[in-house]
């Protein structure tokens, strides 16, 4: 498929759609409702829906009555763990095997020209991304996860917190699923700035930015302190009333979501004329860029916060503008 249909390549070779990413239109202001109708369709597919179905099925297939979770024993916990292993290696692996094994669409709608290359780099363990990426995935990221899921779902079938069910407060359990994306993004954007502080850049999120051109199996390759982080979105759920099925939706959001921005490619084609979107992009100007779009431009964080960057050429413009006056102030600084 012709991928310059809906974007070009620059002279060294980067892709980038025509049209810049957009935040929501529910924060715009005047309000734009028609917009929002257009919008709102792409808030629940795929992703969310997607999310949605492997919670449901975890919470109907997998997970035991609450008179087992109650009992905080190996069986379950493990079942949980395998199931969470398992659904991060078909997703992962699925996107992995098709754009970046086997190159089923070759560079076609690839933002980075180059595919990361297979040599020693002596940042990553075992010198080698891949395994690297793989290794902070199996043994931190999803027992991390896990470990959240479990304590949370202990403590609703213990009855620390308030937990309530479909039947009695319908409402407010749509609600909430509706509000968690909203929620995840929040919390994802508070951490992320957190841990781009110098400090603990250092020492724990220039884990996650060693893949510099990364791949679907980056996604979720971070310091287990930045996991400890991340998956506390769950927490939520030790708060306000909920229900295990949405405390699982909760963590599929952040566990299998984290690789959506992690695609490395705008669309995915399928067959000769279609090629559905990815919402990848947002997040690869944040690999690509480091100090623009901590948040994933569901909620425009970035751009009332001043790193927004949507693609365009005036981004670009902003964004130069902004390193170039932090850059004279460090000098003024240094001078006087
Ligand atoms: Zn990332
Ligand atoms: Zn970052």
């Amino acid at each position: 498929m012709d991928d310059t249909l809906y974007g070009s390549r620059d002279r060294r070779g980067h892709w980038k759609p025509h049209e810049p990413a957009r935040p929501a239109p529910i924060f715009d202001w005047p309000p734009r409702p028609l917009a929002v109708l257009r919008w709102l369709p792409s808030y629940f597919l795929p992703w969310n829906v997607f999310f949605l179905i492997t919670a449901a099925l975890v919470w109907y297939f997998v997970l035991p009555g609450p008179e087992v979770t109650a009992r905080l024993e190996w069986g379950w916990v493990l079942q949980l763990f395998l199931v969470n292993c398992l659904m991060v290696l078909a997703l992962f692996g699925a996107f992995e095997l098709h754009l970046y094994v086997r190159r089923a669409q070759g560079r076609r709608f690839k933002y980075n020209p180059e595919f990361p290359a297979d040599r020693r780099n002596p940042a990553f363990l075992l010198g080698r991304q891949n395994l690297d990426n793989a290794l902070r995935t199996f043994a931190s990221g999803v027992p991390i996860w896990t470990a959240w899921e479990v304590f949370v779902l202990h403590a609703m079938a213990k009855g620390w917190v308030p937990s309530v069910s479909l039947a009695d407060h319908p409402v407010h359990l749509i609600g909430l699923a509706l509000f968690l994306r909203f929620f995840h993004e929040a919390h994802f954007y508070a951490v992320h700035r957190l841990i781009h502080t110098p400090f603990l850049y250092r020492w724990v999120h220039s884990v996650h930015h060693n893949s510099v051109n990364p791949s679907p199996w980056s996604s979720l390759s971070m310091h287990p302190v930045e996991h400890l982080l991340y998956f506390s979105t769950a927490a939520l759920h030790l708060i306000l009333p909920s229900h295990p099925l949405l405390a699982i939706y909760q963590l599929h959001i952040a566990g299998l979501g984290a690789v959506v921005g992690h695609i490395g490619f705008d669309r995915i084609e399928l067959g000769e004329k279609k090629a559905v979107p990815t919402e990848a992009f947002v997040h690869y100007l944040h690999h690509k860029y480091f100090e623009v779009n901590y948040a994933d431009g569901l909620v425009p964080f970035d751009r009332w916060f001043g790193t927004w960057h949507d693609g365009s050429p005036e981004a670009e413009a902003r964004m130069l503008e902004r390193y170039r006056a932090r850059k004279a102030k460090l000098a003024a600084r240094a001078g006087g």
